[in-house]
């Protein structure tokens, strides 16, 4: 299916492919040989860079600062970046609209905001051991003066070596919503917060995805998303617009992979013919040419 981009997703669109193939691509081999990270100058001007094209302020409100882009648009650009490998286009962090909806003016101050100038980097620990696409939390928040004892355990926190604090959901343990769950904001710095191991995945990022465990881990009552009992549905808002922009970015790097491959069969001969002419290769191309619009 070919969807049409109106002229302002498409100039989003045009932007962040400069960005990915200008800046960022010629990096890939670099990242990929250091186990995905690259010098600090080169990292910090990336970030720069992405902050003044305006990639970390696409969802916020305007009154906050923010572009307030369009879906559409938002995915324009995420699918771009999705052509780079080694998440380096994870340079930025991003706030997302549902955040101006779910914070206090203090939250939104001390820990979202920033996430716009650049000067602080979350992550989210939402899955544990059992609970994956079925979201069944069994880390808790037990009610203490002046906030909340957090105990558990959290699985692939993407990014955490990064980021200093977490969206962290847990089921309250006590008090008149016990059973149902709630959203906090939590300083990484905080005592109690181990990290267990970091698994191995297959990719070669610098953004790790760590298992951290939690022990008696204060946070007080003033960094409680919403009311107790939002918790899932702040994750539900997480999720809607992540898992949306994760599916650009794999559109992304499918279209990218399809032209490599394509490029690489073409020069690569194969019995005295360019592996693209054999007959075992011609079948593929109605694919590659719907999905990168070549010319079959
Ligand atoms: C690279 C990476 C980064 C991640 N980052 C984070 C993060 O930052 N924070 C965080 O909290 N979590 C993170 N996760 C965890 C992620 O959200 C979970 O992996 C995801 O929710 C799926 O859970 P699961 O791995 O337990 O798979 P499962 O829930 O065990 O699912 C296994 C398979 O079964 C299928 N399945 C599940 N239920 C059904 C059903 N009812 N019917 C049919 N099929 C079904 C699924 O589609 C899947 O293919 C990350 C995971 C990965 C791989």
């Amino acid at each position: 299916m070919k969807i049409l981009l109106d002229e302002t997703a498409a100039a989003w669109q045009h932007k962040a492919r400069r960005f990915a193939e200008e800046e960022l691509i010629p990096f890939e081999v670099e990242a990929e040989m250091n186990g995905g990270a690259l010098p600090d100058d080169v990292r910090r001007r990336h970030k720069k860079m992405a902050m003044e094209l305006g990639f970390s302020s696409m969802d916020a409100p305007r009154q906050y600062g923010g572009l307030a882009l369009r879906h559409i648009d938002q995915v324009a650009v995420w699918e771009q970046l999705g052509r780079v490998t080694n998440a380096l286009c994870w340079c930025f962090s991003e706030p997302h609209q549902w955040m101006f909806q779910a914070c206090t003016e203090e939250q939104l101050k001390y820990y979202v905001l920033p996430l716009m100038d650049g000067s602080r980097k979350e992550c989210y620990a939402i899955t544990e051991s059992e609970s994956g696409s079925d979201v069944r939390i069994e880390t808790t928040a037990t009610r203490c003066s002046g906030g909340y004892h957090i105990d558990g355990e959290k699985w692939y926190v993407t990014s955490a070596n990064h980021a200093d604090y977490f969206f962290l959901q847990a089921r309250l343990a006590d008090g008149p919503h016990a059973g149902h769950d709630a959203m906090f904001l939590l300083d990484k710095g905080t005592a109690g917060i181990e990290e267990v191991r970091t698994p191995l995945f297959s990719h070669t990022f610098d953004h790790h995805h760590p298992i951290l465990s939690f022990k008696h881990v204060f946070v007080p009552e003033s960094n409680r998303l919403g009311a107790e009992g939002d918790g899932m549905s702040y994750s539900h808002s997480w999720f809607r617009h992540e898992r949306l922009m994760i599916a650009a970015r794999c559109c992304g790097a499918m279209a990218r992979m399809i032209e490599e491959v394509t490029a690489f069969a073409g020069k690569r001969m194969v019995g005295g013919e360019p592996l693209i002419d054999s007959s075992w290769f011609r079948p593929c191309w109605p694919t590659a040419s719907r999905i990168c619009g070549h010319r079959a």
